[in-house]
């Protein structure tokens, strides 16, 4: 008896972890293995982690091939999704890996690969917080800021693979130099990293806090928890850079007429502080034919969003908001 392909294997590739996961139709995760990246033994030895790790899923499960779909991988940097290659991916140390070839040899399955915020993009429309929507961008904000866009139903990449650098929109006209070679971007204002580094200039300026005494001691995990407490230093902090992003979306939602934008990354565990403030700009800013209707939610995946979307192509129904993986 035939046995009928029902599961894909996902892999959420990182610079500090590799997260291999066994999934099915509903986005259900039926067993995973995790393991740390060998990012400082260089890229092959990351290269022989994941064909590994696959091989322990097989094995663990016990696992007849013919039920496999198919492998996606989800890495950040800038991914050629139609022929299946990390252009460039700092974390890992890739360069022109043409990942989807090597493993496709491997294992005879099909392959595809994506960046980390487009699979999260994926997710979020197929299993989370924006189920159906053909117009939803997912944001992540944690270190850095990034976004995976999806709209009319088709997943943005552009002309590199490089759309949706979202922290890098100018926010500011006349503010800071950001590495990127622009001014006043948005990820300068409102990442973690410039939280926190908001916080320690301005207690470094004589500004109080009931709850910091030494500027070194500012992260951006703690400003969150002090915010929580209380602590209105922290609190005015997360609502500015909070603006800052709302600013941001409403460009965003002016440019794509977005149904749904999900938040996503380390920094969205404030969203109780962060999404009110974002609304609020939104609102006050947008057009209100554009931003009425407008959903702006928390992600429902977490951090399982990656490895998910990394397998969203064998699973979308429609296959029409995957586009960009065909020619
Ligand atoms: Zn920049």
């Amino acid at each position: 008896m035939a046995v009928s392909r029902d599961v894909a294997i996902g892999i959420d590739l990182g610079g500090t972890k590799i997260l291999t996961a066994l999934i099915d139709e509903k986005g259900s995760i039926l067993t995973e293995v995790e393991l740390e990246t060998l990012a400082p033994e260089g890229p092959e030895a990351i290269y022989d982690q994941v064909v590994s790790s696959i091989y322990r899923l097989i094995d663990e499960r016990n696992l007849d091939e013919s039920r496999i779909l198919g492998i996606g991988i989800a890495t950040a940097g800038v991914i050629d999704t139609l022929n299946k290659e990390v252009i460039f991916a700092n974390n890992l140390g890739w360069e022109n890996i043409p990942v989807g070839s090597l493993l496709e040899k491997e294992f005879s399955l099909p392959v595809h690969i994506v960046n980390d915020a487009n699979a999260a993009a994926i997710a979020e429309s197929i299993w989370g917080a924006g189920k159906g929507s053909e117009n939803l961008v997912y944001i992540t904000v944690s270190t850095g800021i990034g976004a995976g866009i999806i709209s009319d139903g088709r997943l943005i990449t552009g002309e590199g693979g490089s759309a949706g650098e979202f922290g890098h929109i100018s926010i500011d006209a006349n503010g800071e130099a950001c590495g990127c070679g622009n001014i006043g971007c948005l990820e300068n204002l409102a990442s973690g990293s410039a939280i926190a580094k908001t916080a320690q200039h301005r207690l470094k300026m004589g500004a109080k806090s009931d709850f910091f005494t030494s500027p070194a001691k500012v992260s951006a995990e703690k400003l969150g928890k002090a915010a929580q407490g209380g602590d209105s230093f922290s609190l005015d902090i997360l609502k500015e850079a909070a603006v800052s992003i709302g600013v941001g979306v409403t460009s965003l939602v002016h440019l794509l007429n977005t149904e749904v934008i999900v938040f996503g990354g380390g920094v969205m565990n404030l969203s109780e502080i962060l999404l009110p403030e974002i609304k609020k700009t939104v609102a006050q800013r947008g057009l209100p034919s554009m931003t009425k209707n407008i959903n702006i939610v928390k992600s429902t995946l977490g951090v399982n969003a990656g490895v998910l979307g990394a397998v969203g192509y064998y699973f979308e129904p429609s296959g029409k908001a995957l586009a960009a993986f065909e020619k």
